[in-house]
C-alpha cells in the first residue's frame, strides 16, 4: 500500500512548434489502500495521468509522489493493467506471469516463482489454461491473465487504464467482481488508481471518484462513495442513495460536456 500525490501536474505535448495542453494543474491526494477512479470524457488526460504515475512519461510541470518519493521512471512498485492486455504473445499464460514475477518482486528460486504464478492463475480461475498462448484465449481470459500478472508482481500501487473497456457486459461484470475480490481479500490491499468512463463501474468499485474536466484536464470534483463493502451490485443499484449519487455524478459530467461543447463552438466561430 502506498500514498500517491499528484502535485500541480501539467502536461504539454508538443513537437515541430505546435503544442497541446493535455493536463493543467492537476492536484490529487490518494490515501493508502484507497480505490480511486478517474472519470471524464475522452481526451481529458486520464491515460496521461496513468502514464505519469507509472513513470512512462514525465510531466511538463509538477510532480508525482509515491509514499512521498518523487517518481522518476517506471518501477516494480507500480503495476499497470491496460485495456489491450499487453501480454507477450510468444509466452503462455503461465510464462507471462512467471516472467513478471522474476523481473519484479525479488523471488529468485524457480520453484517459488512457479508456485506463485500458479497461485495467481488459480485465483483468477485460469489454472487449467496455464499453458495456453494469449491468441487462443478470449479477451476476458487475457485480461484475467493480465490481472494475475499484475497482482503477482505485488506492487504497492495498481494502475488500471480502462481495463474492462473492451469486454462484453457479462465479462465486465465478472471482471469487476473478481477485481473487488482480489483487492479486498488479498494479503494486503493495494492502492488503486482506476480509469473508466463508465459511471456504474466507478460507483461500484471506488471509495472516491475524481471527475475530470474536458481538455485541458483538471480535477473538477472529488465524490466520496460511502457504500459499505462488500458491495452487492444488485441491491446497491436499486438503493435510493445509489440513484441519487449516480444522478449527481452524471450531472457533474454533463455540465462539463456542455461547457466543452460551447467552448468548441465559440472557438470554431472565432476561427471562421
Ligand atoms: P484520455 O485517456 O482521457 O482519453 P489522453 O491522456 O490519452 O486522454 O490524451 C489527452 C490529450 O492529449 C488528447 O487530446 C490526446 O490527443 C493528447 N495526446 C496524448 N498523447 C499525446 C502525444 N504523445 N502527443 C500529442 N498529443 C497527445
Ligand atoms: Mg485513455
Amino acid at each position: 500500500m502506498a500514498t500517491i500525490n499528484l502535485e500541480n501536474l501539467s502536461m504539454i505535448y508538443g513537437s515541430n512548434g505546435s503544442s497541446y495542453t493535455a493536463l493543467s494543474e492537476v492536484n490529487l491526494d490518494i490515501r493508502k489502500g484507497d480505490f480511486i477512479s478517474l472519470i471524464g470524457p475522452s481526451g481529458c488526460g486520464k491515460s496521461t495521468i496513468i502514464d505519469l504515475v507509472s513513470g512512462l512519461k514525465a510531466p511538463t510541470e509538477g510532480k508525482v509522489l509515491i509514499d512521498q518519493e518523487p517518481v522518476n521512471g517506471p518501477g516494480p512498485d507500480r503495476g499497470t493493467v491496460f485495456q489491450d492486455y499487453s501480454l507477450f504473445p510468444w509466452m503462455t499464460a503461465f510464462e507471462n506471469v512467471c516472467f513478471a514475477i522474476e523481473h519484479t518482486n525479488g523471488i529468485h528460486s524457480r520453484a517459488a516463482v512457479e508456485e506463485s504464478a500458479q497461485k495467481y492463475l488459480d485465483l483468477v480461475g485460469l489454472g487449467k489454461f496455464r499453458d495456453a498462448y494469449p491468441n487462443t484465449l478470449s479477451g476476458g481470459m487475457r485480461q484475467r491473465v493480465s490481472i494475475a500478472r499484475t497482482f503477482s508482481m505485488n506492487p504497492r500501487v495498481f494502475l488500471m487504464d480502462e481495463p474492462f473497456g473492451a469486454l462484453d457486459s457479462l465479462n465486465r461484470i465478472y471482471m469487476q467482481d473478481l477485481l473487488l475480490h482480489l483487492w479486498s481479500e488479498g494479503e494486503r490491499r493495494k492502492t488503486v488508481l482506476f480509469v473508466t468512463h463508465d459511471v456504474d463501474e466507478a460507483l461500484l468499485l471506488s471509495d472516491r471518484i475524481a471527475v475530470m474536466t474536458p481538455s485541458p484536464g483538471r480535477i473538477k470534483e472529488i465524490i466520496e462513495v460511502p457504500f459499505a463493502r462488500p458491495r452487492c451490485r444488485k441491491s446497491l443499484s436499486a438503493s435510493a442513495d445509489y440513484v441519487a449519487l449516480k444522478a449527481h455524478l452524471l450531472s457533474v459530467l454533463y455540465c462539463e460536456m456542455q461547457e466543452a461543447i460551447e467552448n468548441q463552438s465559440v472557438d470554431h466561430r472565432t476561427v471562421a
